[in-house]
């Protein structure tokens, strides 16, 4: 099970293997916000066979540097930034093609900018063509994965995310309930 790392201010860092957190823990630059699951985790550090069946969440308990995931425009990744929506006419598929919006044929290279998702007849249509000569426009502009995209890899943990949000929920229940 990989590790969502949180900064001080509860937003998501990055994601972890198990190998790496043993690490920040012996160091003790990390906190669990959950007791249960620091519980299960510290046995299996002890007894030597981490394997964490459920989502693991720690957060730094300062500001430290941790290595970012570096996320490439792999076509998973591509699919997932744009929603498994093709980026021109706007049908949601399971069988989408990537699509060079500056065809390679003139250049165009892939990276986040000039990938989208498209269904086969889009891909068809536009062919080798720029979109102003196919007449075809993009539903919105394809941009890079940046630091505002913080949360963005969770997309591909849906247990961590979803137990990121159901932290974030009871912790801001408690900042409430505090208040
Ligand atoms: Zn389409």
């Amino acid at each position: 099970m990989p590790v969502l790392v949180l900064n001080t201010s509860l937003q998501p860092l990055s994601v972890i293997p198990e190998r790496r957190l043993v690490v920040l823990l012996s160091k003790q630059k990390v906190a669990f916000v959950d007791d249960a699951v620091r519980a299960v985790i510290e046995d299996g550090i002890a007894e030597r066979r981490l394997n964490a069946e459920e989502p693991v969440i720690v957060q730094l308990l300062a500001n430290v540097r941790v290595p970012r995931m570096i996320l490439r425009p792999t076509r998973a990744n591509i699919l997932l930034r744009d929603e498994e929506t093709c980026q021109y006419c706007g049908k949601q598929s399971r069988e989408l093609t990537l699509d060079h919006v500056l065809p390679r044929s003139r250049g165009g290279q892939s990276t986040w900018d000039n990938l989208v998702a498209s269904c086969r007849a889009c891909n068809g249509r536009k062919g080798n063509r720029l979109l102003k000569d196919a007449g075809m426009h993009l539903i919105r502009q394809p941009r890079p994965l940046q630091h505002e995209y913080a949360g963005f890899f969770l997309l591909r943990y849906p247990r961590l995310r979803e137990a990121y949000e159901a932290f974030l929920s009871s912790a801001q229940i408690s900042v409430a309930a505090a208040h």
